[in-house]
């Protein structure tokens, strides 16, 4: 859909950029993406995403805010402490972009839910803090071929790759059988909050390029950030031919 004089106005600083047209900005406009967890990584790239003009965000998180959550979570005002994470966050974002349809859910995601809420997402940007969770989600994504914006941050770490099922591999066949452990949490080990909108931001980047038809920065890369020492590290990855969940044996594809 051709973009309103509004839309025209509000996006103008990024229609600017010489290689930025506005069919690009109608694709973004069209694209509908599904953030999972709104803690300290989906409460910074949701917002980002609404502020970008995406036409439709899934919001799924079962958390309520929490003091804790205030220094890092940049969707949230002290006045969100005891509210639903999803709605806080929906408010938040509607007073961002009035333009951006928000749906939440106020459940974990799981097996048995995902198909039902994410059937209308386009592309999804990770913000789990659990490998079980991600797994659900990156078989979901191979099974739809939706690609999958990985994230994960912890301390002053983080790490990103974009997975575009049939084109790369997937989160198995680079984290093999990595699995969640309690003592490597951001409540157990800290977290600083400035990392998380360096990784969010390159996530959204991410969206951007995919939504807009371009290939990816991250395609077969993992991106690490050390925020302490100001590194970027970028490693190459591939797909595992004998992935089970992505692989040629698998069921999935
Ligand atoms: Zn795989």
């Amino acid at each position: 859909m051709p973009l309103s004089d509004e839309q025209k106005d509000r996006y103008s600083r990024f229609l600017r950029l010489t290689d930025v047209h506005e069919e690009d900005m109608e694709l973004i406009n069209s694209t509908n993406i599904g953030v999972i967890g709104v803690g300290g990584l989906g409460s910074s790239s949701s917002r980002l995403l609404a502020a970008m003009g995406f036409k439709k965000l899934i919001l799924v998180d079962p958390d309520i805010v929490e003091l804790s959550n205030i220094q890092r979570q940049l969707l949230f005002n002290t006045e969100d402490v005891g509210k639903k994470k999803v709605e806080a966050a929906s408010i938040n974002l509607q007073k961002l972009n009035p333009q951006v349809e928000i749906e939440t859910y106020d459940v974990a995601i799981q097996s048995n839910n995902i198909t039902d809420i994410l059937r209308d997402v386009d592309i999804i940007i990770d913000g789990l803090d659990s490998f079980k969770a991600r797994r659900i989600v990156n078989e979901y994504s191979i099974e739809k071929k939706k690609p999958y914006v990985f994230a994960g941050a912890v301390e002053y770490y983080a790490n990103t790759t974009t997975f575009l099922p049939c084109s790369t591999g997937c989160l198995n066949c680079v984290m093999g059988d990595a699995k969640d452990n309690s003592e490597m949490t951001a409540a157990s080990i800290g977290i600083t909050p400035e990392i998380l909108p360096i990784v969010t931001s390159i996530q959204v980047r991410e969206a951007v390029l995919i939504a807009t038809k371009k290939k990816p920065n991250l395609f077969n890369k993992l991106l690490s950030i050390d925020i302490n020492s100001i590194a970027f590290d970028i490693f190459e990855i591939q797909k595992n031919e004998n992935c089970e969940v992505c692989g040629a044996s698998s069921s999935k594809e």
